[in-house]
């Protein structure tokens, strides 16, 4: 049975004008065969009719006014119902949504090293919901536990860099370090209150007692002390270790990292923001605790290993009548291969064993987006994840498959030799033209071409050693140009013609491998996901490509251009 041409041509007419529609105006020729294919899978049968019909109706439609399409399109209400759809299913919905006057969400990184793919969840699903809800995402730097994990000037602007690589909007901004009047005001008032008290105890003294589930005697003192010990801590009368706020809580509780934790201490290392100007700085769980309620956080999406903190800090809830906000726990991302401890990372940032926060062995949004992993990549993955409390180990080839799918439609397909060898080649007639589609799958993207002027029949080709390694007396396809049977392998290679048709070489079994010419090529080099730097030639044209662009080294892998000047691309996969 022939094609229905006349119903291809419909679905063409359908698609092309809804793609103009959504892009200014300009269909593309290879999404509207895409769409068609997609519902009339028949017809790649016939692929090459159906791509002339195409052609003919994307010219058209792309030569209507704009106020034509908008009109057309209308007839056709299903294809906008899909996409809304399709967006609806992102994220379970949240609850408890009428306990609070608008959501919000907070992300709040310590700053002691750029975003990594274990951050990015919590991001992405805070992110989502924001938008969903027409809520805030908010973004608290907690910075005050210097002595433990001493932040870096560099990674206040970092952090925000990645997050907007992200494509998350920050509604709102907040530095604990500049906060710590806000914290001190809560101390005092909790020590006023009874519910806190400043432990002056000898710790290992504490430590003994508390995992006896046995109070200390600054417990029990009347609140006029503790304000008084409150004074002394702010003076400089205590020093470092001699004092320490505590929140009560159960001392019986079964967990003893409950029982009355620290809030407040004295602290008189050097802070990269406020310098010395404060000695009494809160700890995560207070300033937490007390921003989260400040800022109206309706929503705390968080590590499940932040359960415990979430327990300690209902109590500080409690204390003071607030509404604890709802705790969606996340399980640990991690990524297979790319390391994402942050301590690891900067341990060997400073050692030099990493060329940087980018390091392509390392697992930071820095690394990913330098090895050309897309920002919507990360998000969809993130989305398919979804906000479960479960561990999961992401592989580098379901990153991989996400990506691939995304970059491939405007990845353009160049030659990159590697560790070239010169082929020599005899016994070839005229001027050669070799043809080559930037993309296979859309053919109106044009083609690179390229005349071989032999000289006396002989024209040297750089080819991969590696694809010479088994091929004498065998047949090898130069492609999109020639047959060459391969006559030497060692240190001087060589082949001779054989034939110039495509059909011939498949029809032989012949090895199909990339080529180019000293004329048509230019050094580079890719930096490997190791780190290691494979050299060799790249084809000319990549020349014009911009920073950040992806393309695809055909039989080689997907890469991205790093640098023009040196050319360099690192490797994204295959
Ligand atoms: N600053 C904490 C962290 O480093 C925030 C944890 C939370 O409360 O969500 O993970």
């Amino acid at each position: 049975m022939g094609l229905n041409l006349e119903m291809i041509r419909g679905f063409a007419v359908k698609y092309a004008v809804f793609n103009a529609f959504q892009y200014d105006g300009k269909a593309n020729p290879g999404s509207v065969m895409g769409r068609i294919f997609a519902e009339y899978p028949e017809a790649k049968v016939n692929a090459k009719d159906v791509q002339r019909l195409v052609m003919e109706v994307v010219a058209d439609v792309n030569s209507w006014p704009i106020d034509k399409i908008r009109e057309t399109v209308k007839q056709w209400p299903e294809l906008f119902e899909a996409k809304k759809v399709e967006a609806k299913k992102i994220l379970p919905p949240l609850r408890n949504l009428e306990k609070w006057p608008m959501v919000k969400v907070r992300f709040a990184p310590n700053p002691d090293g750029p975003l990594h793919l274990g951050s990015a969840e919590s991001i992405i699903f805070s992110d989502e919901y924001a938008k969903m809800y027409q809520g805030h995402f908010i973004l608290r730097f907690e910075d005050t536990s210097a002595d433990v994990k001493p932040p870096i000037l560099q990674m206040y602007d970092w952090i925000q860099e990645d997050l907007a690589w992200l494509g998350v909007k920050v509604d709102e901004m907040y530095i604990q370090s500049e906060r710590l009047a806000i914290y001190y005001t809560y101390a005092e008032k909790l020590l006023r209150m009874g519910a806190g008290y400043i432990c002056t105890c000898d710790s290992d003294e504490y430590k003994k007692l508390y995992m006896a589930k046995q109070p200390c005697t600054c417990r029990a003192l009347p609140p006029e002390e503790h304000l008084r010990r409150w004074g002394m801590m702010l003076d400089g009368s205590y020093k470092r270790g001699d004092a320490v706020v505590r929140v009560k809580t159960d001392i019986t509780h079964p967990n003893p990292a409950i029982r009355d934790w620290p809030a407040l201490r004295i602290s008189t290392r050097t802070h990269p923001l406020q310098k010395r100007r404060h000695r009494v700085w809160p700890l995560y769980n207070f300033s937490c605790a007390v921003d989260d309620h400040l800022m109206g956080i309706s929503h705390v999406i968080r590590g499940k290993e932040h359960e415990v903190n979430s327990t300690r800090q209902k109590y500080l809830y409690d204390h003071f009548g607030w509404q604890f906000p709802d705790v969606i726990n996340v399980g640990r991302l991690g990524l297979e291969a790319g390391i994402l401890s942050k301590s690891k990372i900067r341990e060997g940032v400073d050692s030099g064993v990493y060329s940087g926060w980018d390091d392509p062995r390392l697992g930071t949004l820095r690394a990913l987006k330098r090895r050309g992993l897309q920002p919507e990549t990360i998000r969809d993955i993130m989305i398919q994840v979804g906000p479960k409390p479960i561990n999961l180990t992401i592989t580098w080839g379901n990153i991989a498959a996400v990506n691939k799918k995304l970059i491939d439609p405007d990845a353009n397909r160049y030659f990159f030799v590697a560790d070239p060898i010169e082929l020599k080649v005899k016994g070839l007639k005229g001027p050669l033209q070799a043809r080559l589609p930037l993309h296979p799958d859309y053919p109106e993207k044009g083609y690179r071409e390229y005349t071989i002027e032999p000289e006396d029949g002989e024209c040297v080709f750089l080819v991969q050693s590696k694809d010479l390694a088994d091929v004498k007396e065998r047949l090898i396809r130069f492609m999109g140009l020639v047959n060459i049977k391969v006559k030497k392998t060692g240190k001087t290679t060589e082949g001779e013609f054989d034939s110039m048709e495509h059909q011939v070489a498949r029809e032989k079994g012949a090895a199909f491998i990339h080529w180019l010419i000293e004329g048509n090529s230019v050094d580079a080099e890719v930096v490997m996901p190791n780190a290691s730097v494979t050299k060799g030639k790249a084809e000319k044209l990549v020349t014009k490509l911009k920073v950040d662009d992806m393309l695809q080294f055909e039989r080689f892998g997907f890469v991205r251009v790093d640098s023009l000047n040196p050319l360099r691309f690192y490797y994204a996969h295959d």
